[in-house]
């Protein structure tokens, strides 16, 4: 992309309604705007890291076995009266009524679509486990939206809900979406660290949140510092083996972390003093085992071997996908700004011309950007004709890994200047060897 075609609303001004580093930079870098308290436009740049980072969660979905699909966002009462959540919700529902003054709700959460689409078309043990879920738009009508992504009123989220005959089966289902989720948020340059949570009324273990370190994060937790030595890595994993998913869950939970609805300061007394922490976090996705709580009310059953009926035990398992993207920046910025992680970044780096109109210049420039293209990479191209300065600031907000600059006098000398992003150091080298560090 060259950037003189592309659209890229930088702000000079850092945006006053912005707390937050993370909101800041997004304003800044013209990746959103906002279009009413907690509801955002995705301007093109925005939009880009959002669809890179709703394609990961895709590929670790469906890695592990589950089902995507879509539901509307514009859902009947009905359900949920039926499900008994209608009156019970609360005002974060965004209620509305149509032209024929029926009841209508935008979907906070899909566990009452989800149901009903499996009560009816399932009706057999055979066709269990089955794991269904979609990528779409919430809207929440949270009383204090803020942090601009990060709390919003309108977010993109990944919602997942597994259906299984028995109790064991739906806990394995559970452990899968650990291990998905695991892989995700590595995928995204993030540590994000499992921790208990609370189940809320249902009761039960069978709940975890991620939460990813922030100062600027919402929820104070509580965790052994073994935890964060804990990486996922590149083991193979396959999803069908319950012992092995088991096994994982085991290793990402057996050490005390919990937000502080569930902190137990007994427990964490337990933890050798030296290794105690105490600090904020950022909720960036939750995995819930919940029984038969909505298959009980909706009547979503199956016939079992022996010919009986049974209701199937369910779990909804959530990833904020829009949220990610302040998290993300929260975890890794500097004073200039944003740090992407290789996996996310919206181009794989930036070429800045330092003399735009240079015949050499923009030789070398159109080369590079050519052989960067034929690897497959996506480079954006700072071909306008501004001050070089002005050039670098722009690249250092946006945050590419790497940064190719090409001017007449290094040229001369058959070398270009390449810049790391994240540690800033720079080298000089001839073009093609730039390439290859990039690539
Ligand atoms: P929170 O505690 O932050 O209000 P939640 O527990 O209500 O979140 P869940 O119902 O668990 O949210 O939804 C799954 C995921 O969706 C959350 O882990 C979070 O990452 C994301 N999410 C929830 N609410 C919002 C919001 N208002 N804006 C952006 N993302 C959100
Ligand atoms: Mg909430
Ligand atoms: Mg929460
Ligand atoms: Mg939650």
């Amino acid at each position: 992309m060259r950037l003189s075609r592309y659209f890229l609303p930088v702000l000079k001004e850092t945006p006053s309604e912005a707390q937050i580093v993370s909101h800041r930079y997004m304003l800044r870098a013209g990746m959103i705007k906002q279009a009413s308290a907690g509801i955002y436009s995705w301007l093109p740049m925005g939009f880009k890291v959002l669809r890179k980072l709703e394609n990961i969660v895709h590929e670790e979905q469906m890695r592990a076995g589950h089902i995507p699909m879509l539901m509307p966002t514009m859902q009947s009462a009905d359900l949920w009266r039926e499900s008994g959540r209608y009156d019970g919700y609360g005002e974060e529902m965004l209620r509305v009524q149509d032209r024929h003054g029926r009841d209508m709700l935008f979907s906070p959460t899909a566990e009452e679509m989800f149901t009903d689409v499996f009560r009816s078309h399932v009706k057999s043990y055979k066709d269990l486990p089955l794991t269904l879920y979609q990528i779409q738009w919430k809207f929440r009508d949270e009383i204090r939206p803020r942090f601009g992504v990060m709390r919003g009123r309108e977010f993109y989220m990944k919602d997942g809900y597994n259906f299984d005959l028995t109790k064991e089966d739906a806990l394995h289902a559970y452990n899968r979406h650990l291990v998905s989720y695991l892989r995700t948020y590595e995928r995204m340059g993030l540590q994000a660290i499992p921790m208990r949570a609370d189940s809320g009324p249902i009761g039960g273990d069978y709940t975890h949140e991620f939460l990813v370190l922030a100062e600027t994060g919402e929820s104070e937790v509580f965790y052994d510092s073994e935890i964060t030595e804990l990486k996922f890595g590149d083991r193979e994993i396959d999803f069908d083996n319950v012992a092995q998913c088991q096994a994982v869950m085991d290793e990402f939970t057996s050490r005390y972390a919990r937000t502080d609805e569930t902190h137990d300061k007994a427990l964490f007394d337990q933890v050798p003093e030296d290794r105690r922490r105490v600090a904020r976090g950022i909720e960036v996705g939750q995995i819930f085992y919940f029984g038969t709580q909505y298959s009980d009310a909706l009547g979503a059953t199956v016939q079992t071997p022996e010919g009986g009926s049974v209701p199937v035990h369910m779990g909804s398992h959530g990833i904020g996908v829009s949220r990610l993207l302040g998290a993300i920046i929260e975890a890794s910025h500097d004073e200039k700004g944003i740090i992407w992680p290789e996996g996310v970044t919206p181009f794989h780096c930036g070429i800045v011309n330092l003399k735009q109109g240079d015949e050499a210049a923009d030789g070398a420039c159109d080369a590079l950007y050519k052989s960067l293209v034929a690897l497959g990479l996506e480079p954006l191209y700072d071909d306008r004709k501004e001050r070089a300065g002005g050039k670098f600031a722009t690249m250092d907000l946006i945050g590419l890994p790497w940064r190719i600059t090409v001017g007449p006098r290094g040229l001369k000398n058959g070398v270009v200047e390449l810049t790391c992003r994240r540690t800033g150091e720079s080298e000089e080298l001839p073009p093609e060897q730039a390439v290859e560090k990039i690539a």
